[in-house]
């Protein structure tokens, strides 16, 4: 009987110890200490490479424990020549490991490291293309009828040449997406899965904590675990030209996701932008890792503050908080010495042709694709017109910094890019420092290089730009991120181009930037739109590579169920008709106590009185009865909502000189005088009574209609601008709501402030310091988040309204204890954020 395993005994505790130092974890040293001949050739592994504190990873560890397992029967000289092919990084995969083993089997030290790297797929690279390609390929040969056979195909293509090294999930990728062509969808017959409980997102760069107003959508999780998302590579998994450098990126990251949502800083975000903002910073936060708002300002023409300060806002805003605050032009020094080593690698050069010749070269007018003569001069030249280039000796124009790519290639993108050129603009941040600036082809992929980005998720009008994003990283032999592409997100019936965008307020066709008619992040703000709402709408739609383009009244359908569930109810009278309740006293009042929200407790209550003057809306009182009219009438009888009893019409009067009516006589059925009629319908109403300050008078009520007339204004004839509706905003004046409006506003502003407070706090404290802030960059502040838009109601049967920016309400904006209500010099404006039933939204 073998002696029992100890591992407090000191012998074999040493052992473990010793195990420990190539990074394997407690109980993994303990597992390789446990049968004695396996110990013994790792022990000897270790002190014959010197392996002890080697800074191993846990991974590597692995590997060489299990080369002394399997490897136990190959001279210690080759089982050391493995060693040190895992320490070097060469070997990665037990399969790697596994045909070492093999290969030495049959081959002595002096070992030619070329056929090894050969056997063992050493810095094996294969695109994902490749990978499609060769799975296309081997589809055709293998004789594959159904799903069924995927496990089949798998197999036989892993043991097939040139895929034995791509990575497995890579393959399986590929496989399904060609049986998915060949057959359609899996098992497509059989029910749904039963969808699975919502994850909480996992990260804490996402605003998840007790935050009403923010809270990324539950459904979001499943989002990135599915589709599009759900296939990306893991951190790592990423093919690199040189197998150091993922050891390298792996150091830093250690292994966590790390995005980027790059936007340049030259206008104000928009719908679009939402879907990139909830796939970058969602995406990251999903798997525990980190995302950069970096600000790509490489272009410097175009940079204004306003809009730096405004991207911050927004994607705060919309509940996310950048683990960072990076700009390209942080590494302005880092790319120019990049450029330089490209050139020295002879895959640069300065060319001095002009726009119109570089274009022809480019076979861009019919002609064939030539070589100029620069792409020849030798580097010591372009070495020293770059530099030229840089000091200024140069206009812009004169001479730009090309990539020496393949001209040969299909793709555009191959065609010696231009990577640097003269710009006579003074940057924001680098002041005249720089006389030359990179392109985005240049600094997008090296950027998100030396961040370190994982997943460099874009557009999919970037989809060529990969192949180039790939060369330049290989060509400057840098870390190379994967760049994955999804379908844009556009609206139907309005316009996202900034250009565009800008005609539109230059010319006055509406207010501003943020006027709530636009698609623009900060109008949707303005408009009151809640940013859950946006999150969920986004989330529902997917992510997947197609376009979406989605018609508007879909966007407004999620800011309604979103708005359902969170909005407080107040009484509201948009057009008033005034009332008088004949049975009771001129000084009546009832203090009348009702839910803000039928279904949500949490909401509280508002406190309202009920006195012998009300105002009910005009609509809610007719003249010509008919069978199916319930409300106020000659004849009639209607509820009050929260009211104790229903009021029957009585009289009513009218202005002699227009016919309209100005009153309404009727009589509260309260009993005493007969049998009560029961109503067929409520409505709302509002009271009048001067102590309490009721009702609030609204001074404009901004109701807004589509911008545009068609769903697609770019078709319109002779141009976009022809598409512009004559009339899409109405502004109502004297609009009433109940008293508990204060109340509400209060408090929303109050939690708001609450809310953004403790955010704030968080954000900062977990905020990556090390980099040395200037005072230009815009700041993590608690004001972002606090907007008069946060006060957002139902007003009862008429539609969702949110307090506009251009209110003032100095109760409301004082400090927390000041009790609410109008003060001189008020001026209440409410914007209709969308209307209750969604046809209702189209009578312009
Ligand atoms: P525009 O073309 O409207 O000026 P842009 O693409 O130049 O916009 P950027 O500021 O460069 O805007 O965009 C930042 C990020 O947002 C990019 O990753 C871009 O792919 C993404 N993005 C821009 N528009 C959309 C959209 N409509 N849908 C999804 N993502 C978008
Ligand atoms: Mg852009």
């Amino acid at each position: 009987m073998p002696p029992k395993f100890d591992p407090t005994d000191p012998e074999t505790s040493a052992l473990i110890s010793l195990f420990q130092t190539i990074g394997l974890s407690g109980p993994k040293a303990t597992d390789a200490a446990r049968n004695p001949k396996n110990a013994a050739s790792l022990k000897e592994l270790i002190e014959q490479n010197d392996l002890k504190e080697s800074g191993l990873t846990e991974k590597d560890g692995a590997l060489i424990a299990g080369l002394a397992v399997s490897g136990a029967k190959l001279g210690l000289a080759e089982r050391s020549y493995a060693a040190r092919a895992i320490v070097d990084g060469r070997l990665k995969t037990t399969d790697q490991v596994t045909a070492a083993i093999k290969y030495l089997q049959s081959h002595e030290v002096p070992i030619q490291d070329e056929e090894f790297d050969a056997e063992c797929g050493v810095g094996f690279t294969i695109t994902s293309e490749e990978i499609d390609a060769l799975v296309k390929q081997y589809a055709e040969s293998a004789n594959v009828s159904g799903w069924p056979d995927l496990s089949r195909f798998l197999g036989g293509l892993r043991t097939s040449g040139n895929l034995k090294w791509a990575n497995p999930l890579e393959v399986k990728t590929a496989a399904e997406a060609r049986f998915l062509e060949l057959f359609g969808p899996k098992d497509t017959s059989k029910p749904a899965k039963p969808t699975k409980a919502p994850k909480e997102p996992k990260a804490s760069t996402v605003n998840n904590e007790a935050t009403t107003s923010t809270p990324i959508p539950e459904a979001a999780t499943s989002v990135f675990d599915e589709g599009f998302l759900g296939k990306l590579h893991k951190p790592g998994e990423n093919p690199q030209i040189d197998p150091k450098l993922r050891e390298q990126h792996l150091k830093v990251t250690g292994g966590k996701v790390f995005t980027r949502f790059p936007p340049e800083p030259n206008g104000y975000l928009h719908i679009g932008h939402s879907k990139a903002i909830f796939v970058d910073f969602g995406y990251a936060a999903h798997h525990g890792g980190h995302c950069y708002l970096r600000y790509d300002d490489t272009n410097p023409e175009k940079e204004e503050k306003r809009y730096f300060d405004s991207i911050l806002e927004t994607v705060r805003w919309l509940g996310y908080e950048p683990w960072k605050i990076t700009y390209s032009s942080d590494y302005f020094q880092q790319l120019y010495d990049l450029a330089v080593e490209l050139i020295r690698r002879d895959k640069g050069y300065v060319c001095s042709c002009t726009a119109d010749e570089i274009q022809r070269n480019r076979g861009d007018k019919g002609g064939a694709r030539i070589a100029c003569v620069h792409r020849t001069r030798p580097v010591e030249e372009s070495l020293r017109e770059f530099e030229k280039m840089r000091d200024g000796h140069y206009r812009p124009g004169d001479c730009i910094l090309r990539m020496k790519q393949d001209l040969e290639d299909g793709n555009p993108q191959m065609w010696d890019l231009p990577a640097y050129r003269i710009l006579d603009a003074p940057h924001h941040r680098t002041g005249t420092k720089w006389k030359i600036y990179p392109l985005y082809d240049f600094a997008h992929c090296l950027v998100d290089s030396m961040e370190n980005i994982t997943h460099s998720l874009c557009t999919v009008e970037f989809i060529q730009s990969r192949t180039s994003y790939e060369w330049l990283c290989d060509a400057v032999g840098v870390y190379k991120p994967r760049q994955r592409e999804f379908g844009r997100l556009s609206l139907q019936s309005t316009i996202m181009s900034k250009r565009k965008l800008a005609q539109l307020v230059d010319e006055g066709h509406v207010m501003d930037w943020d006027d709530p008619r636009l698609y623009t992040l900060v109008a949707l703000r303005r408009r009151g739109v809640p940013p859950a709402a946006i999150n969920s709408f986004v989330s529902g739609l997917g992510v997947s590579t197609a376009i979406t383009n989605i018609q508007s009244a879909r966007f407004d359908q999620s800011v309604r169920e979103d708005l359902e569930k969170s909005a407080s109810r107040l009484l509201m009278v948009l057009q008033p008709l005034k009332v008088t309740i004949e049975n009771l006293p001129e000084d009546f009042v009832q203090t009348l106590e009702k839910p803000l929200h039928p279904k949500n407790a949490a909401l509280g209550t508002s406190t309202i009185p009920f006195t012998r003057h009300l105002y009910i809306d005009r609509d809610d009182f007719r003249l010509e009865d008919s069978k199916d009219y319930f409300r106020l009438a000659p004849g009639k009888t209607v509820g009050l909502f929260s009211a104790p009893h229903p009021i029957s019409y009585v009289a009513h009067k009218t202005d002699p000189a227009t016919g309209e009516v100005t009153e309404v006589i009727v009589k509260l059925e309260d009993g005493t005088s007969g049998p009560v009629k029961k109503p067929k319908a409520f409505i709302q109403w509002v009271a009048v009574h001067a102590p309490s300050g009721s009702p609030v008078i609204v001074d404009e009520t901004r109701i807004f209609y589509p911008l545009f007339k068609s769903d697609n204004p770019l078709a319109a004839k002779p141009d976009w601008k022809a598409d512009i509706s004559p009339h899409s905003m109405d502004i109502v004046k004297g609009a009433m709501v109940e008293i508990g409006f204060w109340k509400l506003a209060k408090q929303a502003f109050n939690q708001a402030r609450l809310e953004s407070q403790a955010r704030t706090e968080k954000a900062l404290r977990e905020e990556d310091t090390s980099r040395g802030k200037d005072d230009d960059t815009p700041k993590v502040t608690s004001e972002q988040l606090v907007g008069k838009e946060c006060v957002r109601f139902q007003g009862l049967r008429v539609a969702y309204f949110a307090l506009d920016k251009d209110a003032k309400v100095a109760s409301v904006d004082e400090a927390e204890d000041v009790v609410p209500g109008r003060r001189d010099g008020d001026f209440l404006v409410l914007n209709r954020i969308v209307t209750l039933k969604e046809d209702a939204s189209k009578n312009g």
